[in-house]
Order: structure tokens, then sequence, then C-alpha cells
């Protein structure tokens, strides 16, 4: 059991023994903030108070401590510890030698069995193999090497525990971990099932070892063999264990059933508690919104006049060595005159936390018309009808995850704030959130100093232009998974620019209906057509659903067929220029700066054979073209006959998609009632299929 150190039972169950160490430990706890307080990484602390609580579920004692990532805001400020379930309780739990029961099985059924060498006859590792069970040698400098066992499910579990009863030299012991929890020694095993069965094992253990003295607990004994650490602990809901009359209760109603139980019998309730930070206010800064208020002595606390709003904060203000609010020390800002008696007046120097801002700065940006001196009224609202009529609510809202909790929170909490004011005719500030994922470091890790695993995009930009680090973020991987950075994959990005600058670059943009006529050429211009249209209509699917990976594959696609399709007769013809305008056309919001260089020399290359003055304008900006629009009849895939043969005989003729698979083709060819008549009784004993135009059952 933890307790917040500023719990106010504190100070009624600390025995006396323990009461300096307790008030030592609450003195420094308050002097760190939250943040410091409950930070993940932080190493744990915490004292014993000499107290003790009853489980109600099982009538134990449990001794009560106070530990500083308790927080007496959050929650009851007391919590019932599950180390082997809970991260921090676990960090806790190891640090200071107290038991660590799994109560709830893994999810997935994997186990892990570490046997030292010299404790089982040499013949061990032959009988594991003859059994089935996998294993390998690993070693621990200074403790020797162990037969490394991976095992699943209860069932292995057990016959593998026979196995090494059977193989225990006396006086010796080996561990199973992960699921069967247990302390197998030459005359039995030991499940570590409660927390008597810890302590059991553990004096057995010390009895035995002088090795082992210096672990508490057999959880911090496993801990440091490192291969056993991922099966130690895990944070999933699995089926209940070492629960006495709860074991075998499904994850799923584990919380429902343990909680009506503890309602029956009138020890506890279910609750769930919201919390809303007060963080708009709470923290400092000079540079905060300030608060339009001013203090007059004579008539006490005045808001500022309208047309004296937006109050602004000084720009030459300096921030005092001892953290104090720059604005105390400002007289220019301080000093006011009232605006009821006219008499000298303070200003309030606390201001708002940057998140008054953020929370609807959204809605300034509409009509962003206050100019510096212009005076408010009081009737003025904060962005003009007719322009947030049309562009608000927020069509689309993408950003970190990390956002939720606090920055679309308050935007949500302010929308609804002013349209109860009747400012806002809506009630959600946004209508679709999409959350991007996060770029990890090459190593798989999220970024951080502290890991050397940073990479500063700068550098990348500085050596493959802006174009290239940008499109390289977007093909990663899936835009809400985010992924590891790889410095291999931003250079097959750089090579896909290049060559598209290779295409349209060197193209002389001669549309001259093509070098050569005919039916072979009117075949050829007629595919180029299909693959324009199908890749716009798969680039505008991709680019509505945040789907820039595969955008950009299909981008790298048709510039490879572009750069085949430049050696053949449709060279030249408008379906070529075409196919080149699209390109660019695609390509201008995921590389903005190559698209629109390329962009600009086809449109000067036409004006100088059309109109030799023409400059290029802002209106001929790639950034300002319409996105195309792709033909439904030439995106569609174009269609070959499959001929359907038996044994070499043509049996049916299917209309079936060009680029159609092998195993398509197969489903096709086996819902024609034709086929299935002739292959009805007969075993087909090979399939052979031949460039998409012929599939052939050989039957027998
Ligand atoms: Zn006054």
């Amino acid at each position: 059991m933890v307790l917040a150190p500023e719990h106010p039972l504190v100070e009624k169950l600390t025995t006396e023994e323990h009461r300096a160490a307790v008030d030592a430990y609450r003195l420094q706890a308050d002097r760190q903030t939250e943040i410091e307080r409950t930070a993940a990484d932080k190493e744990k602390t915490g004292v014993f108070i000499g107290a003790y609580a009853i489980n109600p579920v099982n009538g134990r004692r449990i001794p009560i401590w106070i530990a500083d990532y308790v927080m007496v805001t959050y929650g009851t400020g007391a919590i019932m510890a599950v180390p082997a379930h809970d991260e921090r309780d676990f960090a806790f739990a190891l640090k200071f030698g107290l038991p660590i029961i799994p109560v709830i099985e893994r999810p997935d059924d994997l186990a892990k069995s570490a046997v030292w060498d010299g404790s089982v006859p040499g013949d061990f590792g032959a009988a594991l193999s003859a059994a089935g069970f996998a294993w390998e040698w690993l070693a621990i400098p200074d403790r020797g090497r162990f037969y490394a066992v991976t095992l699943h499910g209860d069932e292995q579990v057990r016959a593998y525990v026979a196995l090494l009863q059977a193989h225990l030299k006396a006086g010796h012991w080996a561990d199973v971990v992960g699921r069967g929890w247990q302390v197998v020694f030459h005359d039995g095993p030991l499940a570590l099932d409660s927390a008597a069965a810890d302590a059991a094992i553990m004096a057995r253990c010390h009895a035995g070892y002088d090795y082992t003295r210096q672990f508490a607990t057999p959880m911090s004994m496993w801990w440091a063999v490192e291969w056993y650490r991922n099966v130690l602990y895990h944070a999933d809901y699995g089926t209940m264990i070492h629960s006495e009359a709860f074991s075998g209760t499904a994850g799923a109603v584990a919380k429902a059933q343990v909680t009506r139980w503890l309602a029956e019998q009138g020890v506890g309730k279910f609750a769930v508690n919201y919390r809303l930070r007060d963080w708009l206010i709470s923290r400092q800064r000079y540079w905060g919104a300030p608060i339009p208020i001013i203090y007059c002595p004579a008539c006490g606390t005045v808001p500022a006049p309208y047309e004296d709003l937006p109050v602004l904060l000084p720009e030459d203000a300096e921030i005092p060595a001892t953290g104090e609010n720059a604005l105390k020390f400002h007289a220019g800002f301080l000093n006011v005159r009232c605006p009821q008696c006219g008499g000298a007046a303070q200003r309030e120097t606390d201001t708002m936390d940057t998140f008054m801002c953020s929370s609807w700065y959204h809605y300034a940006y509409v009509t962003p018309y206050w100019k510096a001196g212009q005076k408010l009224r009081p009737d003025d609202t904060p962005w003009e009808p007719d322009a947030g009529n049309y562009w608000l609510p927020v069509d689309q809202y993408t950003g970190g995850p990390e956002h939720a909790t606090m920055h679309l929170l308050y935007t949500r909490f302010f929308t609804k704030a002013l349209r109860d004011m009747g400012v806002a005719p809506f009630a959600e500030p946004m209508l679709r959130l999409f959350n991007q994922g996060i770029i990890l470091g090459p190593d798989g890790n999220r970024m951080s100093k502290s890991k050397g695993n940073v990479v500063a995009p700068d550098e990348w930009v500085e050596r493959y232009g802006a174009d290239t680090v940008r499109a390289y973020l977007m093909f990663i991987g899936p835009w809400d998974a985010g992924g590891p950075w790889n410095s291999q994959g931003i250079e097959g990005v750089r090579r896909f620019l290049e060559r598209v600058w290779n295409v349209v670059a060197e193209d002389e943009g001669q549309a001259s209906g093509g070098r050569s006529q005919g039916p072979k050429i009117a075949a050829q211009v007629r595919e180029l057509q299909h693959v324009t249209h199908k890749t716009l209509r798969k680039v505008t699917e991709d680019i509505e659903a945040f789907k820039f990976n595969t955008l950009l594959a299909a981008l790298m696609e048709f510039n490879n067929y572009l750069v085949k399709a430049r050696e053949t007769a449709v060279y030249g013809t408008s379906a070529w220029e075409e196919a080149l305008d699209m390109l660019l056309l695609m390509l201008a919001p995921e590389t903005p700066h190559i698209a629109e260089e390329l962009w600009q020399r086809r449109v000067q290359t036409r004006r100088v054979s059309e109109n030799p003055s023409g400059l290029f304008q802002a209106a001929d900006s790639i950034h300002v073209q319409p996105w195309p629009v792709w033909d439904p009849e030439l995106a569609k895939a174009e269609t070959v006959i499959l001929v359907v043969q038996i044994n070499g005989k043509v049996r049916d003729k299917i209309e079936a998609a060009a680029d159609i698979g092998e195993a398509e083709a197969r489903e096709l060819a086996l819902a024609s009632p034709m086929i299935q008549r002739w292959l009805e009784g007969k075993t087909v004993r090979k399939v052979i299929f031949a460039g998409g135009k012929l599939l052939n059952f050989v039957v027998s």
C-alpha cells in the first residue's frame, strides 16, 4: 500500500519509530514539482511508515509506505500497489525488496527457465532436446553458463518441471518464470503464489547459497538474470492467478467482479474520477497573456476598459535573477490610472498560461483584423461572422496524440464556452482528428538526447534538400504509425527525385503529336493515359486518407513507367505532356520546391513558343493550380480475355483485368458454370497460368 507523502492519514498512522524518516521524506517530496515526481525514469524512493493495512479480500497485513510518485491530487492519493503488473510499482518493490507476486497470467503463454551448468548431469541438454524443449546455452560473466529453456503454456511447463526435477542434483535448484512461477528444488518445487511463499523460497535460498543473500525476493534474484527480464513484469489484462477465490477470472471481467464483491462486503465501491488540471493560470511566466484587471486603492478591482484591450506585454522587461515575475518590476507596465477615479493604480502582474492563447488562436487566424492602436468595442467579436461561417469549425486537425489531453481538451472547453456566450454557432472546434505517428531514432527508440539517437533534420536538409527530407518523412511508414529513421531509405527518395528531374527537365516540351503514327502508337498512348489517370486516382484517394507512404510508392512507380515510356513513340505526344503535368501536380503537395521549379520551366518553355515576352506570374505557380481530375474511363483497369483450358482444350473465355494474378484468375475460372461442369468428378493435378491471359487446368 502506497500513500502520497501529503496524504492526511500519514500524520495519524506513522509510528514514533519511523517519524523522523517520514518527516524528512515528506520535506524532500514537497520541494519537487509534480512533473519531477511522476517522471517515468525517475529513481523510485519511499519510506515505510510503520503501519499496516488489512487487505479486505484475504485479511492479510500489507505494509504502508509513502512514495513521491503517488500524488495526493490524483485519485484518492492512496494506491494498492500491484507490483507485478504496474511498471512504477514493480520498480518500487524491486528497489525496496518488497514481495512481487504475479497475480495476472501472461496473455502470451511464454515461460523461461535458467538451469545453471553443474546443477544437473551433463546429459540434461540431450534430455531436453529429446523431449522437444527449445533451449540454448547462455552465459553471465562471473556466474558461468546456463541452459536457457523457453516454454509455452501450462502443459509444457508441467512436463518440463517433471523432467527438471528428475535431473536436479541434490542441493541444487532452478526456477521457472513467466508462467507457472516456481522454484524447483531437488526435493520438490515451491510455487511463488503468495507473500508467505515468497519468504519461504528466499529463506531456503539464503540457507543454501551465499550468492542469494544479496537478494531480498525471488523477483529481485530473477531480475539479475537479464534474459529473464522480459517475462518478469507485464501490464496486460489476462486471467487472474494466485488470487484465491478469484483465480481463473478472465481479465476482461476481473475488475467488475472484484469490485462487485468488495461492494457486497461493504468495503468498497466502483468509481471513476475525472480531473481537469488547473494548468491555465497556475504557472507564471511573464510572457503569458496579461489578465486585464487593474487594482485601485479607492475603487478596488476594476476591469481594464474595452478600448484599452488588448493589454500588451512590455518587450523590454528584465527577468530578475530571483525568478520573480518581471512585470512586478516594470514601472511602465505596472503603474496605470484607475479607469474609474483616475487615481494612481496598478495592473495585475500575473499572466495566463500560453494555453489561454493556443485554445482559440485558430479562430483569430480567420480574421486577424486587429491592428495595433485600434480601439475595441464591447460588441466586437473574436472573428468576423461571415469569415467564421466559411472557415469554421476546422475541417481537419492533425497532430500527435500528446495533444489529446491538454491542447484539444482546452480548445473544446473554450469552444463550448464561446457557444454558450452565443459567439460560436457550433459546439466542436474541429470536425476530424488525425493523430500522426512518431518518427523514432535509427535504433527504433524514441529520440532522446540521453540515448544519443536524435536525428536533426537540418543536417539532412543541408545534404539532400528539404523536398527529400519531407518526402522521406512521408515515405517512412503509415502516417499514423511513424517508424525508425533510416539513412539508406532517404537516399532512395533522393534518387527518386533525381529521376523525376531527369524525366521532366530533359523533356523538350514539344507536343508534336508523336514521332510516328498508326495503330501501335494508339495503343501505347492509351496505355500511358490509363497509367496516368489510374495513378491520379490512387494519389487523390491516398491524400484524402493520409496514406502518404503508398501515395509516394505510386508516384515512384509512375515515374519509372515514364522513364521507359520516354524511349517509345509516346514521347512528345499530348498524352506524354499531360503525364508530365500530372506528375508535377501530384508531387506539388509532397515536394513543393522541385515541383514548382520544374513546373516553372515547363510553363516558360511553352511561353517561349507562344509568347516570347511572357513571364512566370504568381498565378502560374503550381501551388495555385486546381487539383487535376481523373477520367474514370481512362483510369479503369484494362481488360483482357482470359482463356481457360482443361487439359489443353479451350473450355471458356472470360473477361478479366489485364493485371490479374494467378489466384484471382483461378477464382474467376472456378466461378464459371462451364468450367465447373468440366471439372465435375475430376481431380485437379496442376494449374498452369501464363501471362495473365491463359489458365490451364491439368486434371485426371
Ligand atoms: Zn479608482
